[in-house]
């Protein structure tokens, strides 16, 4: 184990930072990480072993106990569950002979559920020792199956397992765009540093991510901070359940994504860029690092970029180990730190005090795709589109109850019915827009429009038809965020687990009115009290289906009669037997209300 760990340690620097990438390959190669390693990594590191065992418990791709040589995981998003993802999961289960949460005895194959993979536009997904198997079918899972039995190692299984379609239906804006590398950093200098964040301040481009902070102030107050180094960080760890515009523009725009990213490293005066990659989107590595290379070898990369004497900038791609709640740039700085990714205490913000606590920008992939075309074609060509407030296009990933699932591109500004339309969505039940923590619409509400000032998404797009049961679609959701609660605070930690169980109790029939005011107390209290984002928007599923859908709540409400939360008499057993009394009188018979 010295050994393989010494290399492991090499190729990361023996940098603490890298902590998540020496853990991510001892787990691929002992299927865990053994007690040993983290004893030898506590001292080769010279970090506490407390902190190398909480990172262990917080990522849930890394494990203290053997996974299966084949590690199989599916994905648990609504879209999945809705084509079928459940009678597969069992159909894999009997198939392989191995129970859902548990590795085979001979520990050739292990089996679970994970949350949303990036794969919802080709459901049902999943992941096998990482990598993506998407439109899992019951004949594909028995050549799976056989290929296990035979042990055929990955790489030598059919290529077409694995293959990941980018469907892209509607290129608008910024997909159209020609592009030659280098172009953006050339106009950039060209114009002139500070006339270039004019322009992006001209643009109005906002956040992609989702928060819809403004790109240009970001820029500058990061610009203007006196402490160096100073970091440019692009967060590629798109987790919100429905969102996957992300991988296809990693897939087919990286060189545009890193272009932005340079011409910020320009703009701000940073010499490091990190991606932060999820740990789904695995199968890009490779292609992204031999494009980082290939930019390094045009001279986009590296010292006096362009032959800009001083300008000196690289990229290094880190992988995230799957948490949600890395996606939220505080957590994600402490993650790439090699810490669990706790969001942090703000202010300060990241722009301030960020990686290793010096000033960072921190944006979405999309973000830096559209500041790279903004640097080209200016920023008055951007604001001319959209609406004043929500100025260029958005990226969508639609995916659920339609006929053409995949990447549209539109203006802000434009209405819900028409995005309807071009993906051929039939019978509307409702959409969610901007994945769980977004916002529900009901089918009377289509002719609202995509805009920060309406209905803001990060990307996601998820059509649901009227054969669907909105209460399927909460509790996927609830259970998502009761799931992704990183336990830091209080209010989130308990609070989603109530959430979760007071809902199921309504949706099980045992609800009354006052159990759906209790649920909606601990929606608030969840709400106002958490942390950080997660918190905040984690009882958004059942905040808005009950604003666009008040009669089905009532209408489960109605089927139920009363049923206690909990048995009174049964409770008092102990006191009965420590008083020795068993008779009529020392029971207790709890009231049944219609
Ligand atoms: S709100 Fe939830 S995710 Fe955020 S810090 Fe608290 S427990 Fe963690």
């Amino acid at each position: 184990m010295k050994t393989f760990l010494e290399t492991v340690l090499a190729e990361a620097d023996y940098q603490p930072v890298r902590l998540l990438k020496i853990l991510r390959a001892v787990q691929a190669h002992y299927r865990h990480i053994p007690e040993t390693a983290i004893d030898i990594l506590t001292d080769k590191l010279n970090i506490p072993r407390t902190q190398i065992i909480a990172v262990v418990e917080f990522y849930s791709f890394l494990h203290s106990t053997p996974q299966g040589r084949y590690d199989i995981l599916f994905s648990d998003s609504i879209t999945d569950r809705m084509q079928n993802k459940e009678s597969l999961l069992s159909y894999a289960a009997e198939t392989l002979k191995v129970k859902v949460g548990e590795v085979r005895k001979d520990e050739l194959v292990s089996l679970n559920n994970t949350s949303c993979t990036g794969m919802c536009d080709q459901g049902p997904a999943g992941l096998i020792n990482g990598y993506p198997l998407p439109r899992l079918d019951r004949p594909k899972i028995d050549t799976i199956a056989a290929l296990i039995e035979q042990e055929t190692p990955l790489i030598d299984w059919p290529a077409e397992l694995f293959q990941v379609e980018e469907t892209l239906y509607k290129p608008g804006l910024l997909l159209t765009q020609p592009f030659s590398n280098g172009d953006a950093i050339k106009a950039t200098f060209n114009r002139g540093l500070t006339e270039t964040l004019a322009e992006v301040d001209l643009s109005n481009l906002r956040g992609r991510g989702g928060a819809g902070f403004k790109t240009a102030l970001k820029w500058r107050t990061c610009a203007v901070q006196a402490a160096t180094p100073r970091y440019v960080i692009c967060n590629a760890d798109e987790g919100e359940p429905g969102t996957f515009k992300d991988r296809m523009l990693l897939n087919l725009y990286a060189d545009q994504v890193f272009e932005g990213m340079t011409l910020c490293a320009a703009i701000i005066g940073s010499t490091q860029g990190l991606v932060y990659l999820r740990a789904e989107y695995l199968f890009l590595y490779e292609k992204l690092q031999k494009i980082l290379q290939n930019r390094r070898d045009q001279g986009l990369l590296g010292s006096n970029i362009l032959g800009q004497a001083g300008f000196d900038f690289d990229i290094e791609i880190r992988m995230g180990a799957g948490a949600y709640i890395c996606g939220e740039a505080s957590a994600q700085i402490e993650s790439l730190e090699g810490k669990p990714g706790i969001p942090r205490t703000k202010p300060p913000n990241s722009v301030i005090c960020g990686y290793l606590r010096k000033p960072t920008v921190v944006d979405n992939v999309e973000t830096f795709f559209a500041t790279t075309h903004i640097a080209i074609k200016g920023g008055q060509w951007f604001a001319d589109v959209g609406t004043p407030q929500s100025t260029g296009s958005k990226l969508l990933s639609i995916s659920g109850d339609c006929a053409r699932p995949g990447i549209y591109e539109y203006p802000f500004g434009t209405r819900i019915s028409e995005i309807l339309s071009d993906c051929g969505a039939e019978e509307v039940m409702g959409v969610q827009i901007g994945g769980p923590s977004g916002t529900f619409i009901s089918n009377r509400e289509l002719e609202r429009t995509l805009a920060f000032e309406d209905l803001s998404s990060a990307g996601s797009f998820m059509v649901f038809n009227k054969t669907r049961n909105i209460f399927d679609i909460v509790q996927n959701f609830t259970e998502f965020f009761a799931h992704e609660s990183c336990g830091f605070c209080a209010p989130c930690r308990v609070g989603t687990s109530l959430l979760k169980n007071q809902l199921n109790k309504i949706i099980d029939g045992h609800g009354s009115a006052v159990d759906m005011e209790k649920l909606s107390e601990i929606c608030l209290i969840v709400k106002n009290f958490s942390h950080c984002g997660l918190g905040e928007t984690a009882a958004n599923p059942i905040l808005t289906t009950l604003a666009s859908y008040p009669e089905l709540y009532v209408e489960q409400l109605k089927r139920s009669g009363f049923s206690p939360g909990f048995n009174l008499d049964a409770t008092l057993a102990i006191a009965r037997h420590l008083t020795q009394r068993d008779d009529s009188g020392a029971h207790l018979s709890q009231q049944v209300e219609n």
